[in-house]
């Protein structure tokens, strides 16, 4: 990690649009290329896919989002017409690509910069409505959706007895969700203390690791949860998913994953009647009703954001959030210090 100068973002195409950006973060997913468990980075990428910002330019084609426009943007751009675009499916569209990617000279640029340069513009972004925060804004472009997305694909609702794995700032969300959902109960689980202490602020039932499996099965006469939201991505917290599903329970996957195999066998799923769900949130879908959701209270996310540092201390940051030092939780970072 380095913090350093790089050439500012133009426009390239007349779909593109720059963005200052306002307000960017770390996430969980930049762990995966920092610690190299994701390879195929070229060095000298801009890391980062979270931000809010204001339109500084806009490409000949960009409709309706003229110079100093606040917007959002979901961390993967999408075109809004091919065909997984047309099934809601933004995450996967054919002319997308995800902030923070460059690998053999294609991709993306990422957020964690002053100027980010958004392909895709008119289909991508979000004007941010009044009334809605940075902070807020910011979260409905990722970590509030990839929550949503994951209550969503597990079928959390009333009835449900739901067990999220993993209390970071996707887990957290996931809990806010499933509890928004109006879920019979919702255990969230974690080894670190004070994440677990914000998922009983959403109001979950908070389980150390340990306990889970014991506890989530006394729970429920030893049958286990309907619905598991792995938000992790890691073998130990895929079996744990795993061990705490009910037969012909879902567990829903939002965990970026990096093992070359399953952390459960084909006989396993199959003795379980078990569905398994996964993959990158199309968080573009969700937007505009997550930033209409931002306006009534209830998110929170204050309690979540335990440091905002300016980008110049961008190295640093890094490292309190990955080691989890200073309580930290989720980092913000503003480019203009
Ligand atoms: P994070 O690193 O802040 O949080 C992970 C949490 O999991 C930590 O609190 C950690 O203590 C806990 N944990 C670790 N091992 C555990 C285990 N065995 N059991 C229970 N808890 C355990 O990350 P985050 O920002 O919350 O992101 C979580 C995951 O979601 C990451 O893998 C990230 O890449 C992924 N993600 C996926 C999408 C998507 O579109 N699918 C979008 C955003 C993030
Ligand atoms: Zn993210
Ligand atoms: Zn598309």
């Amino acid at each position: 990690m380095r913090f350093e100068s790089v050439p500012d973002p133009r426009i390239e195409d007349p779909r593109d649009a720059i963005v200052r950006v306002k307000l960017t973060a770390i996430c969980g997913s930049d762990l995966h290329p920092y610690h190299g468990r994701e390879v195929g980075l070229d060095p000298g990428t801009v890391l980062g896919h979270e931000f809010v910002g204001e339109v500084a330019e806009s490409g000949a084609e960009v409709d309706g989002f003229p110079e100093g426009t606040l917007v959002a943007s979901p961390f993967a751009t999408s075109c809004g017409a091919c065909f997984y675009c047309g099934r809601g499916l933004f995450s996967r569209c054919e002319r997308g690509g995800v902030y923070g990617w460059v690998q053999d000279g294609v991709g993306l640029q990422g957020a964690q910069a002053e100027y980010v340069r958004v392909p895709l513009a008119a289909t991508t972004l979000v004007e941010v409505p009044d009334g809605v925060s940075l902070d807020a804004a910011l979260f409905a472009g990722d970590v509030l959706a990839t929550g949503t997305y994951a209550a969503d694909r597990g079928g959390v609702g009333p009835d449900t007895i739901v067990a999220v794995v993993g209390c970071g700032p996707v887990g957290l969300m996931a809990a806010f969700a499933s509890v928004e959902r109006a879920a019979d109960r919702v255990f969230a689980i974690d080894g670190v203390a004070e994440r677990r202490a914000l998922a009983e602020g959403y109001g979950a039932e908070a389980l150390d690791v340990a306990e889970a499996r014991e506890s989530v099965l006394a729970a429920t006469n030893g049958r286990g949860a309907d619905v598991v939201l792995e938000a992790v991505g890691s073998d130990p917290a895929a079996r744990l998913a795993v061990d705490l599903v009910r037969p012909g329970g879902t567990v829903s996957s939002v965990g970026v994953h990096t093992e070359p195999h399953f952390a459960f066998s084909p006989t396993e799923a199959y003795d379980k009647n078990l569905t398994w769900r996964s993959g990158r949130c199309p968080a573009r879908r969700y937007m505009e009703d997550l930033l209409e959701r931002a306006r009534r209270p209830g998110l929170h996310l204050e309690r979540v954001i335990s440091h905002r540092l300016p980008l110049s201390d961008g190295v640093r940051a890094y490292d309190v959030f990955d080691r989890k030092l200073e309580g930290c939780t989720k980092v913000l970072l503003d480019p203009a210090g």
